[in-house]
């Protein structure tokens, strides 16, 4: 079959990549000269494999008003004129249940752990990736003795679903990663995973480019696709300047794009954008920097090493599709940096970011066929599309190889499959 791809993102890439392993003649298409230019470029870098709690948990009520008010919010919602960001922010608010949240979280694990497994396996055959991939483990620290409490508690539901963390008191967490010893006065303790990793997603999918070009993989980059037509066959045809594509079938991996691009032909994913930010500091000889992936889970930021940088990533504003740069927020980020990290924010160059999670309510994303025989999504990764990449595209492509019979993985594949 020859299938386009829209989006050369992590989650469009990987999906080429198992599906131009099934055998179909694939083309990935993208309005940009180069891979992952959007959400995929320079995220928190981490394989978050166990932490797949959404954002809509049932603390979120009490937090509204300081994520209306407080300029260095970790969440803050902008209202906008817009039918789409009220009616997600009202399906959202529907989602912030413990019921909810706990079915998201049993949901997700599974796709999450598949992920890992297919990651280290794609890891293995293709020895050329080459993505400042480590086995890091994760440390989310806790400041206050409430929320660690908490998480120990959320602790105990995950170990019930697969998942293996330890807690730690704040000295033994010191002793995991020592650049933490200034804060260890300020800790409550802390949730260690050994089975997290911590990658370069950008890199990822630039090696993701390089094997899948070699494959045969065609790439039609600097092509925006200006709307999706249906025919009276009920097929969909992606155009670009006005031309449809010649392909079979119309896999959209357009991220935080997706929901403008099939509203018109009268399928409605609830994908709205979460402006995240994101800071990578060129690491010195001497710089004190964490060697382990850090969670500040208060702050909401995440601290990953790649390589000789580190990258610091979180905020989430709720507030439209600008990928502009807000100072204030950018400050907010390097304060919460300079707090954890002083050497690193004071001695090292840093490059400033900002990405659009494509972000569904319940914080699950929507996986398989639509109501068109050959029109396919792979959307709504929300803050885990690089987490989800590549059980997401192989559960894809078990769809497209079975259609509704029976496969692998079954149960799986229908959790994630909304009706369009
Ligand atoms: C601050 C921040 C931190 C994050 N940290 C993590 C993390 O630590 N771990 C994790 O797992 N995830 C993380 N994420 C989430 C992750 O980055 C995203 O879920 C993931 O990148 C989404 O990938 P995607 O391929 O769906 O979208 P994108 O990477 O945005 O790719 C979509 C592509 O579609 C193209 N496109 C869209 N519309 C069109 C069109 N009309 N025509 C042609 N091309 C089009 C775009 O150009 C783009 O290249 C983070 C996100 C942010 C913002």
């Amino acid at each position: 079959m020859r299938i386009s791809i829209l989006g050369a993102g992590v989650i469009g890439l990987s999906s080429a990549y198992y599906l131009s392993r099934a055998g179909h003649e694939v083309t990935v298409v993208d309005r940009h000269p180069a891979v992952a230019s959007e959400t995929s470029a320079a995220n928190g870098g981490q394989l978050s494999y166990s932490y797949v709690a959404p954002l809509a948990g049932p603390g979120v009520v009490s937090k509204l008003p300081r994520w209306l008010t407080q300029r260095d919010s970790p969440v803050r919602f902008r209202p906008q004129m817009s039918v789409e960001q009220w009616r997600w922010c009202w399906q959202f608010l529907a989602a912030c249940t413990r019921e909810q949240s706990e079915l998201t979280m049993r949901n997700l694990l599974p796709l999450s752990f598949l992920s890992r497994t297919l990651l280290h396996e794609l890891i293995a055959a293709e020895p050329s990736l080459d993505f400042d991939f480590v086995r890091s483990g994760k440390l989310v620290v806790h400041r206050e003795s409430g929320s660690m409490q908490s998480a120990v508690a959320l602790l105990e539901f995950q170990r019930s679903l697969g998942c293996e963390q330890q807690a730690l008191s704040a000295d033994a967490c010191v002793d995991l990663e020592p650049t933490l010893a200034h804060l260890q006065a300020h800790l409550a303790g802390g949730i260690y995973t050994a089975s997290e990793d911590t990658a370069d997603c950008s890199r990822f999918c630039q090696g993701l480019e390089t094997v899948l070009r070699a494959r045969g993989v065609r790439f039609l980059m600097n092509t925006s696709i200006d709307a999706l037509r249906s025919d009276a066959s009920g097929r969909i045809a992606a155009c670009s300047g006005g031309a449809p594509l010649e392909s079979d079938h119309v896999v959209v991996a357009s991220g935080a794009a997706a929901a403008r691009l099939l509203k018109p032909v009268g399928i409605h994913v609830p994908v709205y954008p979460l402006k995240g930010y994101s800071l990578t500091f060129d690491l010195q000889a001497q710089t004190v920097a964490p060697r382990i992936s850090v969670t500040d889970f208060s702050r909401k930021v995440v601290y990953a090493r790649l390589g000789e940088r580190l990258r610091v990533a979180g905020i989430a504003d709720i507030g439209g599709y600008s990928l502009e740069a807000d100072p204030a927020r950018l400050a907010t980020l390097r304060a919460e940096a300079q707090a954890l990290y002083p050497d690193v924010v004071r001695s090292c160059r840093s490059n400033e970011w900002t990405g659009l999670r494509p972000a569904t309510p319940r914080g699950t994303p929507i996986v398989g066929p639509t109501r068109y025989r050959n029109l396919w999504l792979n959307v709504g990764h929300g803050a885990l599309g690089f987490t989800l990449a590549t059980g997401s595209a192989a559960l894809l492509t078990r769809w497209f190889e079975n259609g509704n019979g029976k496969a692998e993985n079954d149960d799986l594949r229908d959790l994630f499959t909304v009706s369009h």
